[in-house]
C-alpha cells in the first residue's frame, strides 16, 4: 500500500473537480485528484455540449443566468480551445412563444446579456434550415463547448502548479477520526496498487456519484437524480445554438458539435447515476419538439444517443418544488453534519464549474488558513494534459 500525504484530496475527474484541483493547485496548496476512470467519464463528458450566455435561465432561475452570463465571458478568455463561437438563437414558433418573448427580453436585459431581435425573414437568412413558422428570432452569445478539452486543460494547468492526478483509480473509503474526514482509501484499476491518503480536506466533486461517496464516510448526502437524454443527428443544418424561445422544457435545444447536432434534452427522475436506459418515447419527443425549429431534422439520419445524469440539490430547510432549481451548493458538512474535513461540491452547469471552483477552494482555503486569492479567471487554460 503507498501512503501519501497532501493538504486536499478531490473526488472525481469531471469539470468541477479538475477546475477545484487547478484553483487550489494555484493558490498555493497541496492537491491530488482521484477518479474513478478517465477524464469527464461522468456527466462533462456525456453533456449537451451547450456553452450557456445565461440566455435559457432569465425568467426561470436569475442566479444561474447571471452566473452563466459572467463565466461565459470568462471560458471564452481563459478556454478558447475548448469553445465554438457558434452564438445562439432563441426562436418564437407560436402565440405563447411570442408571449414569452418580452419577459424573456427583460431578463436578458436585467441580467446584462446582450440580445438582436431578427424578424422570421431575418433569422432565416442567417440559418435557411429554421422552420418558415419561425415568427421572430432573438441573437445570444450561446456557444458550443467541449468537456474533453476543459478537463484536460485544467488537470495541466494544475499539474504545472504541483497537483497530482490518479486516473482509474476510484475512491473506496473515506478515512475517518471521530467526527472529521481525514483522508481517502483507493485503489488503481490499471495495477491493483492501493493509496492510503492523509488530508485535511476531502472535496467531494463526484457529480451525480456525490451522494455514494458521502456514504463512504457515513455522511447522510440526499440528491435528486435527474436522466437528460439526447440525440446525435448526422450533419449540421445549422451554424448557431437553437432554442426555443419559451420558460425551459423538454428537448427544445439543438447545438452544433463538430459535424453533427446534439438535440436535447429529457428530464426523467432516477436513482442509480450506474443504472439507467434511453427510453423510446425521449427519443421521439426530443425529435417531435426540434422538428419544429428546424424541418429537415426529419430527414436526417440519427447517429447515436446518450443521457447523463444531473446531480440536482434542495436544502433540507427550502419548500418542495416541481423543478429543483440549477444553482449549486457548496456544502460545508461540519455544519450540515457535524463531520469536518469534508466538503461537497453540487448542483450547477459545466459552464459555471470554474465559478463553483472559486467558491469550493474559498471555503476549503478559509478551513485551512490559506490567504490567496483566486486567480483561475485572470490565466488562460494550457492546450490539454
Ligand atoms: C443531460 C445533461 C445535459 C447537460 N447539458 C449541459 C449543457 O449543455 N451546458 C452546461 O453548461 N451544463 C450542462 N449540463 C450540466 C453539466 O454537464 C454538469 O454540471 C457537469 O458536467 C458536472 O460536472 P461534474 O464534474 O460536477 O460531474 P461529473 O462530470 O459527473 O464528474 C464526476 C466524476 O466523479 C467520478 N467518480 C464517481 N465515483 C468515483 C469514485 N468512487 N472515485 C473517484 N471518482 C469517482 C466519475 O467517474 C466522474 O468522472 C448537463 C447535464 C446533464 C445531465
Amino acid at each position: 500500500m503507498q501512503q501519501l500525504e497532501t493538504q486536499v484530496v478531490v473526488i472525481g475527474g469531471g469539470a468541477t473537480g479538475t477546475a477545484v484541483l487547478r484553483d487550489l493547485a494555484m493558490r498555493g496548496v497541496a492537491a491530488v485528484l482521484f477518479e474513478r476512470g478517465n477524464l469527464s467519464e461522468g456527466t462533462t463528458g456525456n453533456f449537451h455540449g451547450l456553452l450557456h450566455s445565461g440566455g435559457r435561465y432569465v425568467v426561470s432561475d436569475r442566479r444561474t443566468a447571471e452566473e452563466c452570463h459572467a463565466e461565459n465571458q470568462i471560458l471564452r478568455r481563459i478556454a478558447p480551445q475548448a469553445i465554438e463561437e457558434t452564438g445562439g438563437l432563441f426562436v418564437a414558433l407560436d402565440d405563447a412563444d411570442e408571449e414569452y418573448l418580452p419577459r424573456f427580453l427583460e431578463g436578458c436585459a436585467a441580467v446584462g446579456i446582450p440580445t438582436t431581435v431578427l424578424s422570421g425573414a431575418e433569422a432565416r437568412r442567417e440559418e435557411p434550415h429554421l422552420s418558415p413558422a419561425v415568427r421572430q428570432a432573438v441573437v445570444v452569445p450561446d456557444g458550443s463547448i467541449d468537456g474533453w478539452d476543459l478537463c484536460t486543460g485544467s488537470v495541466a494547468a494544475a499539474k504545472e502548479y504541483g497537483a497530482r492526478v490518479f486516473l482509474y483509480t476510484p475512491v473506496t473509503e473515506l478515512i475517518r477520526a471521530g467526527e472529521r474526514v481525514v483522508g481517502v482509501r483507493a485503489v488503481s484499476q490499471a495495477d491493483g496498487e492501493e493509496y492510503q491518503v492523509r488530508a485535511e480536506y476531502v472535496v467531494n466533486a463526484a457529480g451525480p456519484w456525490a451522494g455514494q461517496i458521502a456514504a463512504l464516510g457515513g455522511v447522510p448526502l440526499s440528491l435528486a437524480l435527474d436522466k437528460g437524454t439526447m440525440v446525435v443527428l448526422d450533419g449540421r443544418p445549422v451554424k448557431r445554438v437553437i432554442n426555443r424561445c419559451r420558460y425551459p422544457a423538454d428537448g427544445d435545444i439543438i447545438v452544433p458539435v463538430g459535424t453533427a447536432i446534439v438535440l436535447g434534452t429529457t428530464s426523467v427522475p432516477v436513482t442509480d447515476p450506474d443504472n439507467f436506459v434511453v427510453e423510446e418515447w425521449e427519443i421521439d419527443k426530443v425529435l417531435d419538439e426540434c422538428v419544429q425549429m428546424v424541418p429537415l431534422i426529419d430527414e436526417m439520419g440519427l447517429q447515436r444517443v446518450f443521457a447523463a445524469v444531473r446531480p440536482l440539490y434542495k436544502p433540507p430547510d427550502e419548500p418542495e418544488v416541481d423543478v429543483v432549481s440549477r444553482v449549486f451548493y457548496v456544502l460545508d458538512h461540519e455544519e450540515l453534519d457535524g463531520v469536518g474535513g469534508f466538503i461537497t461540491i453540487t448542483g450547477g452547469k459545466l459552464t459555471t464549474a470554474r465559478l463553483m471552483a472559486e467558491r469550493t477552494a474559498d471555503a476549503v482555503c478559509a478551513k485551512l488558513g490559506v490567504d490567496a486569492p483566486c486567480r483561475t479567471h485572470e490565466e488562460p487554460l494550457p492546450l490539454g494534459a
